[in-house]
Protein backbone atom coordinates (compact mmCIF):
# COMPACT_ATOMS: atom_id res chain seq x y z
CA UNK A 1 0.00 0.00 0.00
CA UNK A 2 1.12 3.66 -0.90
CA UNK A 3 2.13 5.78 2.12
CA UNK A 4 3.04 8.76 -0.35
CA UNK A 5 1.20 11.34 -1.81
CA UNK A 6 1.36 12.18 -5.56
CA UNK A 7 -0.44 15.06 -6.87
CA UNK A 8 -1.16 15.97 -10.32
CA UNK A 9 -1.25 19.12 -12.02
CA UNK A 10 -2.81 20.04 -15.68
CA UNK A 11 -3.36 22.81 -17.66
CA UNK A 12 -3.53 24.02 -21.17
CA UNK A 13 -0.49 25.58 -21.74
CA UNK A 14 0.09 29.08 -20.80
CA UNK A 15 -2.45 28.92 -18.12
CA UNK A 16 0.34 29.25 -15.09
CA UNK A 17 0.80 25.56 -13.99
CA UNK A 18 4.66 26.11 -13.89
CA UNK A 19 4.32 29.76 -12.14
CA UNK A 20 2.07 27.81 -9.65
CA UNK A 21 4.26 24.90 -9.15
CA UNK A 22 7.14 27.03 -8.41
CA UNK A 23 5.78 29.23 -5.70
CA UNK A 24 4.01 25.90 -4.05
CA UNK A 25 7.61 24.61 -3.78
CA UNK A 26 8.83 27.59 -1.62
CA UNK A 27 6.08 27.12 0.50
CA UNK A 28 6.33 23.13 0.66
CA UNK A 29 10.05 22.77 0.12
CA UNK A 30 9.66 18.86 0.95
CA UNK A 31 7.12 18.59 -2.14
CA UNK A 32 9.01 16.67 -4.95
CA UNK A 33 8.78 17.72 -8.21
CA UNK A 34 8.68 14.60 -11.01
CA UNK A 35 11.53 15.83 -13.73
CA UNK A 36 9.60 14.40 -16.85
CA UNK A 37 11.71 13.48 -19.93
CA UNK A 38 11.01 15.41 -23.20
CA UNK A 39 12.56 15.74 -26.97
CA UNK A 40 11.65 19.03 -27.36
CA UNK A 41 14.16 21.49 -27.20
CA UNK A 42 15.14 23.58 -24.43
CA UNK A 43 13.68 26.90 -23.88
CA UNK A 44 15.92 29.86 -22.91
CA UNK A 45 16.46 29.68 -19.06
CA UNK A 46 16.01 25.99 -18.65
CA UNK A 47 18.39 23.13 -17.34
CA UNK A 48 18.53 19.83 -18.04
CA UNK A 49 18.05 17.84 -14.92
CA UNK A 50 16.09 20.83 -13.59
CA UNK A 51 13.47 21.85 -15.65
CA UNK A 52 13.43 18.40 -17.89
CA UNK A 53 15.54 15.41 -18.99
CA UNK A 54 15.94 16.70 -22.62
CA UNK A 55 16.74 13.56 -24.74
CA UNK A 56 16.92 12.68 -28.62
CA UNK A 57 13.64 10.96 -29.36
CA UNK A 58 15.85 7.39 -30.06
CA UNK A 59 16.75 7.31 -26.06
CA UNK A 60 12.96 8.25 -24.99
CA UNK A 61 12.04 4.91 -27.34
CA UNK A 62 14.46 2.94 -25.49
CA UNK A 63 12.59 4.05 -22.33
CA UNK A 64 9.65 3.13 -23.29
CA UNK A 65 10.90 -0.01 -24.34
CA UNK A 66 12.93 -1.02 -20.89
CA UNK A 67 9.10 0.27 -18.87
CA UNK A 68 11.28 3.26 -17.28
CA UNK A 69 8.11 5.80 -17.55
CA UNK A 70 5.20 5.49 -15.53
CA UNK A 71 3.27 7.09 -18.40
CA UNK A 72 4.11 9.20 -21.41
CA UNK A 73 2.32 10.82 -24.59
CA UNK A 74 2.69 13.05 -27.43
CA UNK A 75 1.81 16.60 -26.53
CA UNK A 76 1.83 19.21 -29.03
CA UNK A 77 4.23 17.69 -31.52
CA UNK A 78 6.72 16.06 -29.09
CA UNK A 79 7.61 13.10 -26.72
CA UNK A 80 6.90 13.45 -22.89
CA UNK A 81 6.81 10.91 -20.24
CA UNK A 82 7.07 10.90 -16.10
CA UNK A 83 10.49 8.41 -15.03
CA UNK A 84 8.55 5.83 -12.91
CA UNK A 85 11.55 5.10 -10.33
CA UNK A 86 11.17 8.24 -8.14
CA UNK A 87 7.30 8.13 -8.16
CA UNK A 88 7.63 4.66 -7.10
CA UNK A 89 9.95 5.58 -4.56
CA UNK A 90 7.99 8.99 -3.10
CA UNK A 91 4.80 6.44 -2.77
CA UNK A 92 6.86 3.83 -0.99
CA UNK A 93 8.60 6.71 1.28
CA UNK A 94 5.94 8.21 2.44
CA UNK A 95 6.74 11.56 0.60
CA UNK A 96 4.86 13.69 -1.59
CA UNK A 97 5.24 14.49 -5.22
CA UNK A 98 4.08 17.20 -7.96
CA UNK A 99 3.47 16.01 -11.30
CA UNK A 100 3.15 18.46 -14.19
CA UNK A 101 1.98 16.88 -16.93
CA UNK A 102 -1.17 16.86 -19.54
CA UNK A 103 -4.57 15.86 -19.74
CA UNK A 104 -3.89 12.28 -21.49
CA UNK A 105 -1.18 11.74 -19.21
CA UNK A 106 -3.16 12.42 -16.31
CA UNK A 107 -5.46 10.50 -16.73
CA UNK A 108 -3.26 7.43 -17.37
CA UNK A 109 -1.77 8.18 -13.75
CA UNK A 110 -4.80 7.84 -12.17
CA UNK A 111 -5.61 4.57 -13.32
CA UNK A 112 -2.14 3.02 -12.48
CA UNK A 113 -1.89 5.24 -9.23
CA UNK A 114 -5.47 5.66 -7.92
CA UNK A 115 -5.17 7.62 -4.69
CA UNK A 116 -3.66 10.46 -6.66
CA UNK A 117 -4.94 13.40 -6.68
CA UNK A 118 -5.87 15.63 -9.56
CA UNK A 119 -5.96 19.36 -9.95
CA UNK A 120 -6.38 21.27 -12.83
CA UNK A 121 -5.77 24.46 -13.64
CA UNK A 122 -7.79 26.56 -15.77
CA UNK A 123 -8.07 30.33 -16.97
CA UNK A 124 -11.18 32.73 -17.10
CA UNK A 125 -11.09 32.95 -20.71
CA UNK A 126 -9.01 31.59 -23.87
CA UNK A 127 -8.01 35.02 -25.15
CA UNK A 128 -6.11 35.24 -20.97
CA UNK A 129 -4.40 32.13 -22.33
CA UNK A 130 -3.67 33.50 -25.74
CA UNK A 131 -2.47 36.93 -23.67
CA UNK A 132 0.10 34.58 -21.61
CA UNK A 133 1.52 32.40 -24.00
CA UNK A 134 2.33 36.10 -25.86
CA UNK A 135 3.46 37.72 -22.93
CA UNK A 136 5.99 34.63 -22.51
CA UNK A 137 7.71 34.91 -25.68
CA UNK A 138 8.68 31.24 -25.27
CA UNK A 139 7.01 29.84 -28.67
CA UNK A 140 6.58 30.56 -32.25
CA UNK A 141 3.38 31.25 -34.09
CA UNK A 142 2.44 28.07 -34.86
CA UNK A 143 3.62 26.62 -31.21
CA UNK A 144 1.22 29.14 -30.04
CA UNK A 145 -2.03 28.16 -32.79
CA UNK A 146 -1.47 24.21 -31.70
CA UNK A 147 -1.05 24.97 -28.15
CA UNK A 148 -4.08 27.57 -28.47
CA UNK A 149 -6.00 24.85 -30.52
CA UNK A 150 -5.42 21.97 -28.17
CA UNK A 151 -6.69 24.13 -24.90
CA UNK A 152 -10.18 23.85 -25.44
CA UNK A 153 -10.45 20.33 -25.16
CA UNK A 154 -8.17 20.49 -22.35
CA UNK A 155 -10.43 22.63 -20.66
CA UNK A 156 -12.98 20.28 -21.21
CA UNK A 157 -11.44 17.28 -19.61
CA UNK A 158 -10.51 19.19 -16.50
CA UNK A 159 -14.19 17.77 -14.81
CA UNK A 160 -11.93 14.79 -14.43
CA UNK A 161 -10.16 16.14 -11.67
CA UNK A 162 -10.72 16.09 -8.08
CA UNK A 163 -9.82 19.94 -8.04
CA UNK A 164 -10.59 22.92 -10.44
CA UNK A 165 -8.63 26.04 -9.60
CA UNK A 166 -8.93 29.39 -11.89
CA UNK A 167 -5.57 30.85 -12.34
CA UNK A 168 -7.10 34.34 -12.67
CA UNK A 169 -5.38 36.21 -9.57
CA UNK A 170 -1.91 34.80 -9.26
CA UNK A 171 -2.17 35.32 -5.29
CA UNK A 172 -5.73 33.59 -4.92
CA UNK A 173 -5.07 30.72 -7.33
CA UNK A 174 -1.19 29.99 -5.05
CA UNK A 175 -3.43 30.07 -2.01
CA UNK A 176 -6.32 27.62 -3.00
CA UNK A 177 -3.37 25.22 -4.51
CA UNK A 178 -1.75 25.36 -1.22
CA UNK A 179 -4.94 24.67 0.69
CA UNK A 180 -5.54 21.61 -1.20
CA UNK A 181 -2.04 20.21 -1.07
CA UNK A 182 -2.35 21.30 3.11
CA UNK A 183 -5.65 19.23 2.89
CA UNK A 184 -4.50 16.06 1.19
CA UNK A 185 -1.14 15.67 2.78
CA UNK A 186 -0.70 18.28 5.64
CA UNK A 187 0.97 20.87 6.74
CA UNK A 188 4.89 21.64 5.36
CA UNK A 189 7.39 19.03 6.34
CA UNK A 190 10.37 20.44 6.86
CA UNK A 191 13.73 18.52 7.09
CA UNK A 192 12.17 15.77 5.50
CA UNK A 193 12.61 15.06 2.09
CA UNK A 194 13.04 12.05 1.16
CA UNK A 195 15.86 10.22 -0.83
CA UNK A 196 14.57 9.65 -4.29
CA UNK A 197 16.43 8.45 -7.62
CA UNK A 198 16.78 10.56 -10.61
CA UNK A 199 17.77 9.14 -14.11
P1 LIG B 1 2.31 26.93 -18.08
O1 LIG B 1 3.38 26.31 -17.23
O2 LIG B 1 0.94 26.49 -17.65
O3 LIG B 1 2.52 26.76 -19.55
P2 LIG B 1 3.41 29.51 -17.16
O4 LIG B 1 3.53 29.27 -15.70
O5 LIG B 1 4.67 29.49 -17.98
O6 LIG B 1 2.31 28.53 -17.81
O7 LIG B 1 2.65 30.91 -17.33
C1 LIG B 1 2.44 31.50 -18.62
C2 LIG B 1 2.69 33.02 -18.50
O8 LIG B 1 1.62 33.60 -17.75
C3 LIG B 1 3.99 33.37 -17.79
O9 LIG B 1 4.56 34.49 -18.44
C4 LIG B 1 3.53 33.71 -16.37
O10 LIG B 1 4.39 34.65 -15.75
C5 LIG B 1 2.14 34.30 -16.61
N1 LIG B 1 1.17 34.08 -15.52
C6 LIG B 1 1.00 32.98 -14.75
N2 LIG B 1 -0.02 33.14 -13.88
C7 LIG B 1 -0.52 34.37 -14.09
C8 LIG B 1 -1.60 35.14 -13.50
N3 LIG B 1 -2.36 34.67 -12.54
N4 LIG B 1 -1.81 36.39 -13.98
C9 LIG B 1 -1.05 36.90 -14.98
N5 LIG B 1 -0.03 36.24 -15.58
C10 LIG B 1 0.24 35.00 -15.15
P1 LIG C 1 5.87 22.52 -22.16
O1 LIG C 1 6.44 22.19 -23.51
O2 LIG C 1 5.08 23.80 -22.18
O3 LIG C 1 6.89 22.45 -21.06
O4 LIG C 1 4.82 21.37 -21.82
C1 LIG C 1 3.80 21.06 -22.72
C2 LIG C 1 2.80 20.12 -22.09
O5 LIG C 1 3.42 18.87 -21.80
C3 LIG C 1 2.24 20.65 -20.77
O6 LIG C 1 0.83 20.40 -20.77
C4 LIG C 1 2.91 19.77 -19.75
O7 LIG C 1 2.12 19.60 -18.57
C5 LIG C 1 3.02 18.47 -20.51
N1 LIG C 1 4.00 17.54 -19.93
C6 LIG C 1 5.18 17.85 -19.33
N2 LIG C 1 5.78 16.74 -18.88
C7 LIG C 1 4.95 15.70 -19.18
C8 LIG C 1 5.00 14.29 -18.94
O8 LIG C 1 5.92 13.74 -18.36
N3 LIG C 1 3.95 13.55 -19.42
C9 LIG C 1 2.90 14.11 -20.07
N4 LIG C 1 1.93 13.29 -20.46
N5 LIG C 1 2.81 15.42 -20.30
C10 LIG C 1 3.82 16.22 -19.86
Amino acid sequence: MSKGTLFVISAPSGAGKSTLVERIRCIFPDVLYSISCTTRSPRAGETDGVDYYFVQRERFLAMVAAGELLEWKEVHGNLYGTPARPVTDVLATGGRMILDIDVQGAGEVFKRVPSSVGIFISVPDMAVLEERLRRRGTETEASIRTRIGNAEEEMAQGRAFRYQIVNDDLETAVAELASVIEKESGPCKAGSTPEISRL
